[in-house]
Order: structure tokens, then C-alpha cells, then sequence
């Protein structure tokens, strides 16, 4: 399977490449920055040679995007998943009334126009067998477990998940599979030194939800990288 990995550069993106370049699969690894050296993609391209292509995709840029899908059209690439994993975290913790609202535009910039970009261009190539989108969500989109703070990140993943039902009502019949995943609390840059997971556990566990395929399809697909269900 040829599976996208938007911000494979670190973090998730990147554990995810290796967990599905070590699986057999060939990734296209989307980076803002190839020009700048990606040590750890390096060394993942030097072990499994052209099953991993870096290409450059900033998720705020719908030319480049739709420059990248028209390329790997015209190679004849064809797509088994999308994994909109790019996402920023600002604003942590203030209150409404600190909130710069520049933040707030920032943000649904890029972790939920960035993943619509990526599915618009992209989802003509996702013609494989048995395909995927996977939007990685965060529990910070629950409605129900809602907390102050952290408007701008918190109210972009809630607004991704409702992409991710739009996404599936619209895909189902053409047997899309369609998941919004909460990576679970990881030691990333983003998640910090004390998160409990490891963010390899969490790509493991999200590219056997790709390879299984093993959610009920009928009802709304939030779950964690475990297959659990969490609370919308
Ligand atoms: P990191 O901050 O470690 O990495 C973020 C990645 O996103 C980097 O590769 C970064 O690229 C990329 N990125 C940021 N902005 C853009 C952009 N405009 N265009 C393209 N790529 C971009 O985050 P994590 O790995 O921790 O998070 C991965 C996903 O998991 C995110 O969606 C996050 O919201 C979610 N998540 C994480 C949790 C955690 O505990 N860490 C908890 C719940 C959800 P660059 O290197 O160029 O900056």
C-alpha cells in the first residue's frame, strides 16, 4: 500500500513512516522543508531505498499541494491512505480573555484547512483496494470532556472531526474507510517529555487500524489509536 503522511519530518509523521516503511508499505513523507537535512528520514531512505519518497507538502499551501498530487498523478502513483497527522499547538492554556485571535486563524489553517487541501487534491489518487483517510484528532476535540484553555487547538480537531464524518457519509459507498484517531497523549514535541506514550506504540497501532479496517462502518468513527471509542 502507498500511504501520505502529512509532517513526517517528527514526532507521530515520522514513527508512522518508519512503522509502515518496516511493514512493507511505501510512504510518501510530506515535509515542509526537504531542502533542510531530515537526518532521521535519511537514514529510513537509506534502509528502504524508493519505498519512501520525502516530498515537500506544507499543509497551508493548496498550489504546492495540488502541484505534489498532479506530480504523482502523472507518475502513476496511486494512494491506500491518507494520514493528516500536520498540526500546530498554540495558545496553550489561555483564557479567552488573553486569546489572540491571530492564533485562532493560524490554527484552523493548518490543522483543519491543511488535512481539507490534502484531501481535495489528494483523494482522486486513493484508488487502491481497502482505502483510508485517517485524520489524527486529539481527545481535545470532545465536546464532552470540553475544558478552558487551549481554544484554538481544541476547537480545530472538534471542527476536524466533523470533516472526518462529512468525509464518511460521502465515502462510504465507494468503501473509503474513514477514522478520526486520538494519538493518545505522546512524548513528541508537542505532548512534552512527561506524556506517557511513545509515539511508535501509538503508529503501531494506527496503521493496523489501516491494515484491519476492523471499526464497525455505521456510526460516527472517533477512536483512539487502540480502536477504542472515545466520546465526541
Ligand atoms: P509535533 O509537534 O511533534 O510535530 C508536528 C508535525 O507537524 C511536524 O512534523 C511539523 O513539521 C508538522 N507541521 C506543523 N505545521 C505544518 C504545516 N503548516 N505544514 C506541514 N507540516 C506541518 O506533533 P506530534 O507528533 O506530537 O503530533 C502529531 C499529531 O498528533 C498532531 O495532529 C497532534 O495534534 C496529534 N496529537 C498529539 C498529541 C501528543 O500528545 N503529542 C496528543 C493528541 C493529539 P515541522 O517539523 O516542519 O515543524
Amino acid at each position: 500500500m502507498n500511504i501520505l503522511i502529512t509532517g513526517a519530518g517528527r514526532g507521530l509523521g515520522l514513527e508512522l513512516t518508519a512503522e509502515a516503511l518496516e511493514r512493507g508499505h511505501s510512504v510518501i513523507a510530506g515535509v515542509r522543508h526537504p531542502e533542510k537535512s531530515q537526518t532521521e528520514l535519511s537514514k529510513l531512505a537509506e534502509e528502504h531505498g524508493d519505498r519512501l519518497t520525502i516530498a515537500k507538502l506544507e499543509v497551508t499551501d493548496e498550489e504546492g499541494i495540488a502541484a505534489l498530487a498532479g506530480e504523482l498523478k502523472e507518475q502513476g502513483r496511486t494512494l491506500g491512505a491518507i494520514i493528516n497527522n500536520a498540526a500546530i499547538l498554540t495558545a496553550r492554556n489561555t483564557p479567552i480573555e488573553a486569546l489572540d485571535l491571530n492564533d485562532m486563524l493560524t490554527t484552523m489553517d493548518i490543522n483543519l484547512y491543511g488535512p481539507m487541501r490534502v484531501v481535495k487534491h489528494f483523494l482522486p489518487l486513493l484508488t487502491e483496494p481497502e482505502p483510508s483517510i485517517i485524520n489524527i484528532s486529539s481527545e481535545a476535540g470532545s465536546i464532552t470532556n470540553a475544558y478552558p484553555g487551549d481554544y484554538p487547538y481544541s476547537i480545530s480537531k472538534t471542527a476536524m472531526n466533523m470533516f472526518s464524518q462529512q468525509l464518511h457519509v460521502y465515502l462510504k459507498d465507494r468503501g473509503v474507510h474513514v477514522l478520526s484517531v486520538h494519538p493518545g497523549w505522546m512524548h513528541t514535541d508537542m505532548g512534552g517529555e512527561q506524556a506517557p506514550t511513545d509515539p511508535r506504540t501509538s503508529a503501531k497501532g494506527i496503521i493496523d487500524l489501516i491494515q484491519q479496517r476492523a471499526i464497525p462502518e455505521d456510526r460516527f468513527m472517533f477512536v483512539d489509536y487502540t480502536g477504542k471509542d472515545m466520546k465526541i
